[in-house]
């Protein structure tokens, strides 16, 4: 049995922070306090997992219910294709390679905890976020089962985005895959999301494209898939990028994936349950045909990747805007 001051590594533990006032948190026993004599907020630790909840409101408990629901399913590790081509997209986008050692921070790790596994795997410190316990709790168990004794390499928590309980500028790479658009107050996310990035620091985002530029054939099942998982909103790039640079942060790349090829890789994989396994080369080169309509406006999903200014220079981030900004 380890005990608590085991299960969390210091280095985690340094970078944890009050999700409420930002102030430290000291540990003691199962539980981590705010310092701030105003605040003094507790968080328990569950199963080495440290709980950094502030209040929830219905929306946070109706996504929490939904997740740990869903992440309670999942008996073991795999790397399915989408999974294979999300690290691809995202450490190609933040140049997590296995020559270079960083601090990344996943927001929405869910219950597979493959982006942490996969980067902690290339030497990367790598901390998990989500708000659903039972997700931390499998994706802290593969990670063990996963990466032996590299898994003191990874972190993971619960908390909102919106409260992000990390200090200020301690990751150099940020990802955040379908997350801002379940978030209640997302301009309060993106906000959070600068402020624990490093000056220099990269960010990886990816959001449902606004329904204006998503083929009409998609708008009915979209909008019922919005309902149930919980959805608040579709996103325009124009818009996610001038947000974020009001807080310093500037769009090097913009890509879209989910274009109309996708629908016969959707269509053949319900038809047949193992179309990914038995058919593989052809899903790959279906993949490979919609990554390379990257630059055309018109897919499901809208990828950002960004980075955060040394200073905060408006002009700067807005020519940088004007240059990339052609959809
Ligand atoms: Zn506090």
């Amino acid at each position: 049995m380890t005990s608590t001051k085991e299960a969390i590594a210091p280095w985690f533990k340094e970078v944890l922070a009050c999700p409420i006032c930002k102030s430290d948190v000291e540990l003691s026993g199962n539980v981590l306090t705010c310092v701030n004599g105003d605040c003094r907020s507790q968080f328990p630790i569950v199963d080495g997992i440290p709980v950094m909840l502030p209040q929830l409101n219905r929306h946070h408990e109706y996504e929490k219910q939904y997740f740990d629901q869903e992440f309670m399913r999942y008996e073991k590790y795999a790397l399915e294709n989408w999974r294979i081509s999300y690290i691809k997209r995202i450490f190609g986008s933040l140049s997590i390679s296995s020559s270079v050692t960083d601090s990344y921070l996943d927001i929405g790790v869910g219950g597979s905890g493959y982006t942490v596994i996969e980067a902690v795997r290339r030497g990367n410190k790598s901390v998990g976020l989500d708000v659903s316990i039972e997700g931390v709790k499998k994706a802290q168990y593969f990670a063990r089962s996963e990466l032996g004794e590299k898994s003191n390499l990874c972190g993971f928590a619960v908390g909102l985005a919106e409260n992000l309980p990390f200090k200020n500028e301690c990751f150099s790479k940020l990802s955040s895959i379908a997350v801002l658009e379940h978030v209640p107050n997302d301009k309060q996310a993106m906000a959070e999301i600068a402020r624990v990035v490093k000056p220099g620091g990269e960010v990886f985002l990816t959001v449902p494209n606004t329904y204006q530029r998503i083929v009409p054939i998609f708008w009915l099942p979209y909008y019922f898939w919005d309902k149930k998982i919980g959805h608040l909103r579709h996103y325009k790039a124009e818009h996610l990028i001038a947000e974020f640079v009001s807080h310093g942060i500037i769009t090097e790349e913009i890509a879209y994936s989910g274009h109309m090829i996708k629908l016969f890789q959707t269509l053949l994989s319900r038809l047949s349950g193992n179309f990914e396994k038995n058919a593989a080369k052809m899903w790959w080169q279906i993949e490979s045909m919609d990554s390379k309509m990257s630059k055309l406006a018109y897919g499901l999903q809208l990828h950002l990747t960004m980075k955060k200014c040394w200073a905060n220079h408006p002009e700067q981030s807005e020519s940088v805007i004007n240059q990339k900004l052609r959809v």
